[in-house]
């Protein structure tokens, strides 16, 4: 950073500006430091890692850990308002910030994201329906397990992601055996659903409580990891629309929550809907918005900190989403480099890659939106650079 940047004071605000604070330095961050910067504000992103996505295009990273003293003030010291990237930032970070500092989204809310109990406390409380459960942070509570849970998932309350921290079981020994590999950390079992499809809904509410989402995306998921997302007219049946969006909305209102949430869905073979878990963050889901939207959900996220109106997104093409994992690099060591420009030479295609210096089975360190101006359109596109990329077909 330069030297006058580093005497700006951040909290000023003299016209536009204003420097804003991200928690998290991974490829989420990146996306809303370029929708920041493009809105004129400065950056700062606090990331303990010295080579982190969203660390390179800032224009200042903090290097410490989350809960470091010192590198909190300075973040408080230089923003006017923080935001968080993931999850998993401790919620004692949020609150410190938020005692000198507008935090959105606000530490009691991503604590309820970030505790599966919680949350699935909180869709009860909105009504909304989630997979049958039971809470096991006891040996009595895993013996007391209802049969009817079985087959299942058993989940740790906190700290997964992408599949990790989850066990799948089908009877009470391997169930036991499961929560001794976890180490008896508090978890939650759920019952082993018939999935239909996924889908997600992304909102955003500003300080002023108004509202607005974007359009429900389809997801696959592979291996407990998001694949990809489709999102056009059709993809869901229509009163299940209804249904998903309603129901995020009064999620998202009834926590009085502040910032860019994603509800995650899963359809049962039945046709029913069920709330999966929610992230208090732009999401996965939703990079397609930058290519396919008016407003990307990186934008909202920057006008719901900095204080702005928000206005009803609208999707302006079809799209399709791919995560380029790292699983296409060949491995840790990047010695296949994927083949782009056959990609790019097809239409439509946005290629977004997160400056990740090594590429690991699972890690994603990309995706590749496909927008074309039928749903039929991005499907054969899409297909077609799955294909280039050994992306299996979809
Ligand atoms: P994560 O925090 O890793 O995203 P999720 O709870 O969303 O954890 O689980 C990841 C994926 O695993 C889901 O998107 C879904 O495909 C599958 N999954 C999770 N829970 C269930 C369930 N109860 N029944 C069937 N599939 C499930
Ligand atoms: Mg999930």
């Amino acid at each position: 950073m330069s030297e006058p940047l580093a005497r700006l004071p951040g909290a000023m605000q003299s016209g536009q500006l204003m420097t804003l604070g991200v928690m998290g330095g991974g490829q989420l961050a990146r996306m809303f430091v370029h929708a920041a910067q493009a809105m004129g504000y400065f950056t700062v992103v606090l990331d303990p890692d010295p080579v982190s996505p969203a660390g390179w295009v800032s224009h200042h990273h903090i290097q410490t850990d989350y809960l470091d003293e010192q590198g909190l003030a300075q973040l408080m010291q230089r923003c006017a308002a923080i935001t968080t990237e993931f999850e998993n930032v401790p919620s004692g970070a949020l609150y410190t910030l938020g005692s000198q500092r507008f935090v959105a989204p606000a530490a009691n809310a991503v604590a309820v994201a970030q505790d599966r109990t919680l949350e699935k406390a909180h869709f009860v409380r909105c009504g909304v329906a989630c997979a049958p459960y039971a809470e096991i942070h006891t040996l009595e509570q895993l013996h007391e397990v209802p049969e009817a849970l079985l087959p299942g998932i058993l989940k740790t309350a906190r700290l997964g992601y992408d599949g990790k921290g989850q066990v799948r079981v089908a009877t009470r020994e391997q169930l036991q055996a499961a929560w001794d590999g976890l180490q008896h950390v508090p978890c939650v079992l759920e019952k082993m659903l018939p999935l239909a499809m996924e889908c997600s809904v992304i909102v955003a509410r500003g300080a002023d409580g108004t509202m607005v989402h974007f359009p429900v995306q389809r997801n696959v998921h592979r291996e407990g990891i998001l694949a990809l997302t489709e999102v056009f007219e059709g993809n869901v049946p229509p009163t299940l629309v209804q249904q998903a969006v309603a129901s995020a909305l009064e999620i998202a209102k009834t926590l009085n929550y502040v910032g860019v949430l994603c509800v995650e869905f899963f359809v049962l073979e039945d046709g029913s809907l069920l709330v999966n878990e929610m992230a208090p963050r732009p999401h996965n889901s939703g990079h397609y918005t930058i290519n396919a939207c008016d407003q990307s959900q990186f934008d909202l996220q920057v006008r719901t900190l900095a204080g702005l109106p928000l206005t009803q997104p609208r999707q302006h093409s079809p799209a399709i989403m791919l995560n380029l994992m790292g699983d296409l690099w060949g491995g840790a060591h990047l010695q296949i480099v994927p083949d782009w420009a056959a990609v790019l030479a097809l239409p439509g295609t946005h290629l977004h890659l997160y400056g990740k210096l090594a590429a690991r089975k699972g890690r994603k360190m990309g995706h590749l939106t496909v927008t074309a101006a039928s749903p039929r359109e991005a499907q054969a596109v899409a297909q077609e650079a799955a294909k280039l990329l050994g992306i299996a077909a979809f």
